[in-house]
């Protein structure tokens, strides 16, 4: 049996209205989803942070959960402009994304910071989204899994064995990111495999096989079946296409068409 998660990274986009627009196409719909449909389906929707309470409010009594896109490393204090992981869960988040690409290239967050990010995270019982990828340099010069286990090493530093399934992996190759070039079903069946044989070295094959571990990059409601049809591929972190309701939705339905194929 295979089991998915679908998670929309709105990213920098929206105001309250438009969020508020977007989540309830998306409320309707999956509420109408049959309850059997959506038993090995996990959504989650990551609105901004301004947004996110609203978004909570609605989304209570539907299967979908609420993530953030950020936080910061420690819980309160002279931080200007800074969010903790206590304020997210007192606002009903349950997951949390940490090691965007974004956040490492645009804002510099080393994988140290990142993994003072997952341990307050899941200190205040919020799942992490971790993202890890290589650049198109890293890829071409052979160096895509040297950079995967030192982002892993290095984030996961200090997280026990019992804790690990809380914790979600993301694979997003930065150059597939916002390109409208996704990774191909090779590439991605590759670097999905390292990961599960990582895990499985470091955290034994039981909690290995619990965790889940997303694609990320030009992911849509075109390439959706395709790449959940590769082996180890848990689901997808989805930006653009998150932010159209039908493409989030069609990327939803997908899932569920291969969780029924992967049930039978
Ligand atoms: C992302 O931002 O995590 C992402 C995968 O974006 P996109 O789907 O737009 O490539």
């Amino acid at each position: 049996m295979k089991k998915f998660l679908i998670a929309g990274n709105w990213k920098m986009n929206n105001t309250l209205n438009m969020s508020e627009e977007l989540f309830s196409a998306i409320n309707i719909a999956v509420s109408n989803i049959n309850e059997n449909d959506l038993a090995n389906i996990e959504i989650v929707v990551c609105p901004n942070f301004v947004n996110i309470y609203h978004i909570v409010l609605k989304a209570s009594g539907i299967p979908v959960y609420v993530g953030a896109q950020n936080c910061y490393t420690e819980i309160k204090g002279a931080f200007t402009g800074e969010i903790s992981a206590t304020m997210l869960k007192s606002v009903g988040c349950k997951y949390c994304i940490v090691g965007h690409s974004e956040r490492r290239t645009i804002f510099k967050e080393s994988n140290e910071f990142i993994n003072k990010k997952v341990k307050v995270l899941i200190e205040n019982d919020i799942n992490p989204i971790l993202c890890i990828g290589e650049t198109i340099e890293e890829r071409k010069s052979s160096n895509t899994f040297s950079v995967l286990k030192s982002q892993l090493d290095n984030c996961l530093k200090d997280i026990s064995t019992d804790d690990l399934p809380k914790i979600v992996i993301a694979y997003e190759p930065v150059w597939a990111i916002g390109t409208g070039i996704s990774a191909t079903t090779k590439e991605i069946a590759e670097a999905h495999n390292w990961l599960r044989h990582y895990l499985i070295a470091n955290y034994g094959e039981i909690i290995a096989n619990k965790i889940y571990i997303l694609y990320g990059g030009s992911l849509t409601e075109n390439n959706a079946d395709e790449t959940f049809s590769i082996e180890n591929v848990n689901g997808g972190l989805i930006g653009g296409a998150s932010l159209v309701a039908d493409k989030f939705l069609s990327i939803i339905h997908t899932a569920i068409a291969k969780s029924k194929e992967n049930d039978l």
